[in-house]
């Protein structure tokens, strides 16, 4: 395998076969060799900066039932809450004063008038209050707030103020539309259709986002051919941004354990997504996510050793980080900034990185586009 691994590395186009080849590697010599590419392509491609985004979980409250979620509506055993505006806009000026040049503002799916005219508010509260010489078009921020229609995607990028790091995060979660399926129905109920997620995705790109999709990784049923068809879709797709992690299950969701796989090996396969992707995508923007964390301590670490350069520390006030529990043992959920501090110093000092501090650090595909 050795030589014709290199072979395949070194190739500028790869076939969909070398796609699964690369995501099945086992060998640890093999993986080190993928990994290593992965991250000289990065480098080459994208600089040495890894860019940071505060994550701010604003609301738990959600009118969608995704199976895998443990925030899911029908979970009856969850808190519900919604960030005050006044604390959401007080987590962006830490943001800013941190130096991180973007936020991430995520919650549940709500279409209701109340909830998207309260979003407006607060990104334009955002937008006037984080303004200043260090960022003279405020925060740059990524919106993950489900699927909306074309109108409610324009109202909040008008909203944000500032076009250039203007960004929204969709996953698609899974491009094999029975894995979807089943991801998401409920007896006698369809709770989504993946070709709305396309749609949602489309209406993202007219509205002016930088367009971000992902997957998840290692989920029951989940072939290698599946994840090589979640690659080609975002190539499709021409995402500018990729978000994806492994799968974890969550005692509030409504999937059970069965078919989950063990951590070391789902560990290895989401390193070996995320460094295919790059291989792939080669100039988008690549976050290393939260998941990896709970698989192994250094697991987002080891995301941007393998082809990402974002990572997304989470700013969300302590008292409510218990109840945005997606998957079971959700990192950071009992630890506060001092944990952002240590993974901070760790990018640093393990990965070779610098921090891309008050920098927008835009998806340089569509910087190019
Ligand atoms: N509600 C919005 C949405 O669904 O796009 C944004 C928030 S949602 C919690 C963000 C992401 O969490 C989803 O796209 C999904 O991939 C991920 N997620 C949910 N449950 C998960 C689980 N059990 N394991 C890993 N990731 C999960
Ligand atoms: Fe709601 Fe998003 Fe969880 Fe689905 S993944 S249940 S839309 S929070």
């Amino acid at each position: 395998m050795t030589q014709d691994l290199e072979r395949i590395l070194m190739k500028n186009d790869l076939s969909d076969e070398e796609i699964v080849t690369l995501l099945g590697l086992t060998d640890p010599e093999d993986c080190r060799k993928l990994q290593e590419r992965a991250y000289a392509l990065t480098t080459e491609r994208m600089g040495p900066n890894v860019y940071l985004r505060g994550l701010i979980e604003v609301s738990n409250i959600c009118t969608a039932n995704c199976r895998y979620c443990g925030i899911r509506k029908s979970n009856q055993t969850v808190t519900r809450y919604t960030l005050d505006e006044d604390v959401i806009v007080g987590c962006a000026l830490h943001a800013a004063e941190k130096g991180y040049g973007s936020i991430a503002v995520q919650a549940g799916e709500r279409r209701d008038e109340k909830w998207i005219a309260f979003i407006e508010r607060v990104l334009r509260r955002i937008h006037a209050e984080t303004t200043s010489d260090a960022l003279p078009n405020g925060l740059g921020v990524t919106l993950s707030l489900g699927e909306q229609t074309l109108e409610v995607y324009e109202r909040w990028a008008e909203a944000c103020g500032n076009p250039g790091g203007l960004r929204y995060l969709l996953r698609i979660e899974s491009s094999n539309p029975t894995l979807f399926h089943a991801l998401h129905s409920t007896p006698g109920r369809f709770e989504k259709i993946l070709e709305h997620r396309y749609e949602a995705l489309r209406n993202l790109r007219r509205a002016g986002y930088q367009v971000g999709t992902g997957v998840m990784i290692g989920l029951p049923g989940q072939t290698l051919e599946d994840l090589k068809n979640d690659i080609r879709t975002f190539q499709m797709l021409d995402a500018d941004m990729i978000g994806m992690g492994p799968y974890i299950t969550s005692l509030g969701a409504d999937m059970t354990s069965e078919g989950m796989m063990q951590k070391t090996p789902l560990l290895q396969l989401a390193f070996n997504m995320i460094a295919t992707t790059r291989l792939v995508m080669k100039d988008v923007n690549i976050a290393t996510a939260t998941a990896l964390d709970t698989l192994d301590p250094n697991g987002r670490v080891g995301g941007i050793l393998h082809g990402c350069n974002v990572v997304m520390p989470n700013i969300t006030p302590q008292a409510t980080r218990k109840s945005y529990q997606l998957y079971d043992n959700k990192a950071g959920t009992e630890v506060g900034a001092e944990s952002n501090i240590l993974m901070e110093r760790k990018i640093v000092e393990m990965t070779g990185r610098t921090l891309g501090l008050n920098r927008l650090g835009s998806s340089l595909h569509w910087v190019r586009r």
